[in-house]
């Protein structure tokens, strides 16, 4: 916070016309604003109307248009003042309100007003006009230690005896990622609910927390129900998690010896053989919440949105950790890096964000990267430091088919799996995914089913391999390519043979 503090005064100090706060706290930025205004008048817009706090004007209802249009026709009228602009969002499509914005940041890049104009938003929207005018900051989240403030504080006001300190130190993890704002809603919610605040309160914390990021529309929070004992194979793969497992769970011993925090794996290859799967085993094994990250939704449709999304997701990350990032299909991401043209400009910035980041990671934000193809992928992506790790994950061998079988069977009909040939289901199917052999588990059981059959037989199964195309069937040619260049690329084998 006093880093942005001080930027803030840099900023205003120099003279930048606009500054775009970007938070969902307006407390919060009232407070900054006006720790920050040294001496400068604060002029407030927001929908209920303009108010002018040092001269004790308020005109209720008066609109955005007729505020900026007044305070441009009278004169030094924004001379040594701070115009703090609220919920403008669908305002900054209108092409009046950016042309009279533009024509204030103007006047101040003259120097003919003392002024900063500060937009106050939850969602970044830079009209192309005003980009050279606009400087974004972010407030950041709250640190842990802001975190046990706000609960100690609550707890007080409210009266209610102090908590536990195990109990404290497990909300404060619990919370990180919520603004103040939604950590108070959340304890009086308990508090109301039960009379006091208690473990079983991490429910309603998780729950809640979900919702967040949920409504931040750039990160996803998926439900932990995979582990690895559910991955067939991938045995280097897994021994690999294992090893970033024990430095995770005992990060401060791990630093202390100099060992390096955990940036994260690209797991790419073959369709439907358990890189997804590998993502949420991962969380799993780390104990840790698991964040999917939806590039199709990041990208924006105004200029540098796509960034601050970018920006907003890994804060929010980096704010919830530790916790996985899985980064879904990232070759779609960026593809058509240093191409022509708008749309390769904004990924090629994007890229930059996400690698700077990847670089400089200190926080526990573990990322698992997917892929399916890596051959548009930048080829910085894929050099040594950036990710801890790339591994290929190929079609399953023998003994992984084998492995694959005996999950998918015993987690629908464990009572049959000891009476199934599983050698001869291995035999048939050379080729086969991961999803595949999964898909024909499921067509054969519910065949069985529907036969009113009394148990799942080996014959069931083979007339499920036999009515199946498998995945090097469809696509044998793009499937031996990958394999090739994989190889030739020297990824590390995420099987053991
Ligand atoms: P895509 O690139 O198409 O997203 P993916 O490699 O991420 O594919 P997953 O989503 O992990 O594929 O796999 C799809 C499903 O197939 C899984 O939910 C799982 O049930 C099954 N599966 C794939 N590989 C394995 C495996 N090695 N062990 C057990 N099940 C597997």
């Amino acid at each position: 916070m006093n880093d942005l503090k001080s930027r803030l005064i840099r900023y205003m100090d120099a003279g930048f016309p606009i500054l775009y706060l970007h938070t969902f706290e307006e407390d919060k930025a009232d407070k900054l604003i006006r720790s920050v205004a040294s001496g400068r008048g604060i002029l407030d817009w927001n929908i209920k109307g303009f108010f002018d706090h040092q001269d004790h004007i308020s005109q209720p209802g008066q609109s955005l248009v007729e505020t900026l249009n007044l305070l441009t026709s009278l004169n030094k009228s924004l001379d040594r003042k701070v115009l703090v602009l609220k919920d403008t969002y669908n305002f900054l499509d209108d092409p009046t309100i950016v042309a009279l914005l533009k024509n204030i940041a103007l006047r101040i890049n003259q120097g003919l007003d003392e002024c900063t104009i500060i937009i106050v938003s939850p969602m970044v929207k830079l009209p192309k006009d005003l980009e050279n005018f606009m400087t974004i900051l972010t407030i950041d989240h709250l640190s842990t230690e802001e975190i046990r403030q706000v609960i100690v504080s609550f707890c007080e006001e409210q009266k209610t005896t102090p908590l536990k300190e195990e109990l404290r130190e497990e909300l404060t993890v619990a919370f990180k990622g919520l603004s103040e704002f939604e950590i108070r809603n959340i304890l009086a919610l308990a508090l109301s609910e039960n009379g006091e605040i208690a473990y079983a309160d991490l429910k309603l914390i998780f729950e809640q927390k979900q919702q967040v990021i949920e409504k931040s529309g750039i990160l996803e929070m998926i439900p932990l129900k995979e582990s690895l004992e559910d991955v067939g194979g991938l045995e280097n793969l897994k021994k690999w998690l294992h090893r970033k497992e024990r430095v995770f769970k005992n990060i401060d011993k791990a630093e202390a010896y100099g060992v390096d925090v955990p940036k994260g794996v690209l797991i790419a290859g073959m369709p439907g053989c358990g890189k997804s799967l590998n993502a949420k085993a991962a969380a799993h094994l780390f104990r840790v919440p698991l964040l999917r990250l939806d590039m199709g939704r990041l990208m924006g449709k105004y200029v540098g949105e796509s960034e601050e999304n970018m920006r907003k997701a890994i804060s929010l990350a980096e704010a919830i950790s530790p916790c996985v990032l899985w980064i879904d299909e990232l070759e779609k991401a960026f593809a058509g890096i240093g191409g022509d043209g708008g749309g390769a400009d904004i990924t090629t910035r994007l890229f930059g964000t996400f690698l700077t980041w990847l670089q400089e990671k200190k926080s526990l934000a573990f990322v698992v990267a997917t892929a399916n193809n890596i051959e548009k992928m930048p080829p910085e992506l894929l050099r040594k430091g950036r990710f801890d790790e790339i591994f290929f994950v190929g079609l399953p061998n023998r003994k992984e088919r084998e492995k694959i079988f005996e999950i998918h069977i015993k987690k629908r009909r464990k009572d049959d799996y000891s009476k199934i040939d599983i050698q001869a289901l291995v035999a048939k199917t050379d080729g086969y995914s991961g999803a595949d052999i999964e898909g024909v588990v499921k067509d054969s059981v519910e065949e069985a089913f529907y036969k009113e059959k009394s148990e799942l037989t080996t014959e069931d199964i083979l007339e499920a391999i036999k009515a199946t195309h498998s995945l090097s069937e469809i696509m044998k040619d793009s499937l031996d390519k990958m394999s090739k260049m994989y190889k030739e690329r020297k990824f590390k084998n995420a099987s053991d043979m």
